[in-house]
């Protein structure tokens, strides 16, 4: 594996693997690495013969507000390279702040009206960094295909969105979450928590599975849905929920009955860590 902190580096290296032919794969990740970053490595890998995948680690400034866990979000490059090595990544790129942002930097990617609500509505600015770092990291390296998880699922629409608005030439794949035993999905930030606030934060995917019983037994209505939502987490999680709603699944806009496909989301503190889930209800 190779690592290289510059972007000509990433562009010598993924030219070299195109003349033998191989397919081009991104997977951004902002690093503290585990199982749900690593399993896209292997879904990538499904099936065919020659991937190149190439992960990014880097901590974007500019998706994080006021007040956020910038300075505070784990870091460990040792331990993550390892990882990344151990699943026959390619090559890992971790660029400096500076090597992503010129001090002159004046363009930012929005994507207008699905950054709006769910998290957009509490973390201003957020999706516009996300959106912005993944056009840079699309244009460094431009892959084939580019893997994100479902566990950030507005985010996935809106970089959907936006690729399909810049038409850029890359495929979008979304990858399934992966959870502990517990239920509790994959976090880099669950190191924020205590061994109580886990066992907490597990009734997050709990709550999600019990409100989808209720769609599954018919009921249609989806301010119910998320009343049931908000309930069980606030009962069961002890958690503090910032929001809980029932969404269309391919376009993110709000319900009112239950007619097609749903996505239920949900954001919640415990203590005081923010952890996000969802879950994809077909009806
Ligand atoms: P992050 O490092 O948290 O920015 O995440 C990098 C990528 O990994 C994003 O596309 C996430 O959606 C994805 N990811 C994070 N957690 C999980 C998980 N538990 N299962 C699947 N994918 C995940």
């Amino acid at each position: 594996m190779i690592i290289t902190e510059y972007v000509e580096g990433v562009r010598d290296n993924v030219r070299k693997a195109r003349l033998s032919d191989r397919k081009i794969i991104l997977i951004p990740t902002m690093g503290a690495l585990h199982d749900g970053h690593l399993s896209m490595a292997r879904l990538a890998k499904e099936g065919e013969e020659d991937v190149y995948i190439v992960m990014s680690i880097f901590v974007n400034p500019l998706q994080f507000g006021a007040g956020e866990d910038f300075a505070a979000y784990p870091r460990d490059l040792h331990r993550d390279a390892e990882m990344a090595r151990r699943e026959d990544v390619d090559l890992l790129f971790v660029p400096s702040a500076e090597e992503m942002y010129s001090p002159d930097s004046q363009t930012t990617v929005q994507v207008a009206r699905l950054s709006q609500g769910l998290c957009g509505a509490s973390r201003p600015g957020h999706f516009a960094g996300v959106a912005t770092v993944v056009a840079k990291l699309l244009n460094i390296v431009q892959p084939d295909e580019a893997f994100f998880g479902q566990k950030d699922y507005q985010q996935f629409a809106v970089l959907r969105r936006m690729a399909e608005d810049l038409k850029l030439p890359v495929k979008l794949r979304l990858a399934p979450i992966v959870r502990e035993p517990s239920g509790l999905a994959l976090s880099s930030r669950n190191a924020y928590l205590s061994w109580e606030e886990k066992k907490d934060a597990a009734q997050i995917y709990a709550a999600l599975l019990a409100a989808a019983e209720r769609i599954r037994e018919g009921e249609r209505d989806a301010q119910a849905v998320a009343e049931f939502l908000r309930r069980f987490i606030e009962t069961h999680a002890h958690g503090r929920v910032e929001y809980a709603e029932v969404r269309q699944k391919n376009d993110l806009q709000p319900v009112e009955a239950i007619t097609k496909p749903v996505v239920l989301l949900v954001a919640v503190f415990v203590g005081r860590t923010r952890l996000i889930d969802n879950l994809i209800v077909e009806v």
